[in-house]
């Protein structure tokens, strides 16, 4: 029977830190401040915004939600992404990705100070994923997977890491980062030649290719420690993960369960990526 790692208690301990550090940037004059900028009501959207919302509320990170419709012109999201950039009493910004139309969202991605960028898209912040220096930060996802893997006390340190998937969001972000921490990473892929072989080397999968049960019982081996990152919502409506949890955990040392795992602590580190942005700019 593996160790299931949840996400909740990862949330819980990086709120109560959140809570005094929120505590102390009120004392010094600041309400750290985040500004949503949503285009249209994609269902998954609403409901990480929604999420998102909560858990700031809960540490004391302030939110402004701009809406945007779904048809909006791309001087309208440029003209707000200005505003976010321009305002002093906003600290960092999610722009919720993708964006109906993909120039819109590079134009956006690009006008976003670096500074304010908490969910990593702007170049700048995947500079400072890549050189560990300059403003910006990595994207919530990826650095949650940190934040689990440090919580329950996994090191990466000379493990061997199979990253599936090498999204700017995910993939390539998270495997730059467990390589600055000093592990071995293989990045997998569509194209990869034997999958199962790669993952089954590995000491630490991550699964992030957006395919659900992509990672089965070939893939995996005793003693490895599995993040589950894949969101993938069935015909059915329920979720599942990228990893056929049935398969592997009667088989791994360690787990993430899906729903209640890395997604779940995603909202954390993005409250987290707010305050410290408010941090620098004191
Ligand atoms: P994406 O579609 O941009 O990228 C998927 C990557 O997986 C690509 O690089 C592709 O090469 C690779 N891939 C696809 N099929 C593959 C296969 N058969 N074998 C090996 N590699 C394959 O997706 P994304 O935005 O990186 O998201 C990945 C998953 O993570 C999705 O399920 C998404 O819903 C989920 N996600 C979760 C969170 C969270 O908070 N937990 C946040 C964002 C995204």
């Amino acid at each position: 029977m593996a160790e299931i790692l949840k996400g909740a208690p990862v949330a819980a301990a990086l709120s109560e830190e959140l809570i005094r550090r929120a505590a102390a940037l009120r004392g010094a004059g600041i309400l750290p401040t985040l500004a949503i900028l949503r285009v249209g009501e994609r269902p998954d959207d609403v409901a990480y915004e929604n999420a998102a919302v909560k858990r700031c509320e809960k540490v004391g990170v302030s939110v402004r939600r701009v809406l945007l419709p779904h048809s909006c012109a791309r001087e309208a999201l440029l003209d707000a992404v200005a505003r976010i950039n321009d305002d002093p009493a906003i600290h960092g910004c999610l722009l919720f990705r993708p964006l109906p139309d993909r120039e819109s969202e590079a134009a956006a991605c690009a006008l976003l100070s670096p500074e304010k960028d908490v969910d990593g898209c702007t170049a700048g912040s995947l500079a400072a994923v890549f050189t560990g220096k300059g403003p910006g930060f990595p994207p919530c996802t990826a650095q949650a997977c940190l934040e689990l893997l440090d919580y329950y006390g996994i090191s990466p340190a000379g493990k061997r890491v199979a990253v599936v998937g090498r999204s700017l969001v995910i993939g390539r972000p998270v495997a730059m980062m467990l390589q600055s921490r000093d592990a071995t990473v293989t990045m997998c892929h569509s194209k990869t030649a034997d999958l199962a072989a790669a993952c089954r080397e590995a000491d630490i999968v991550v699964a992030a290719a957006g395919q659900a049960g992509l990672i089965d019982a070939s893939c995996v081996r005793a003693g490895q420690v599995v993040l589950d990152v894949g969101i993938n919502v069935t015909a059915e409506g329920t979720l599942r993960g990228d990893v056929r949890f049935d398969e592997a955990e009667p088989v791994v040392k360690a787990i993430t369960p899906v729903p209640a795992g890395v997604g779940a602590v995603t909202t954390a580190v993005l409250a987290k990526h707010v305050l410290q942005a408010a941090e620098r700019s004191l």
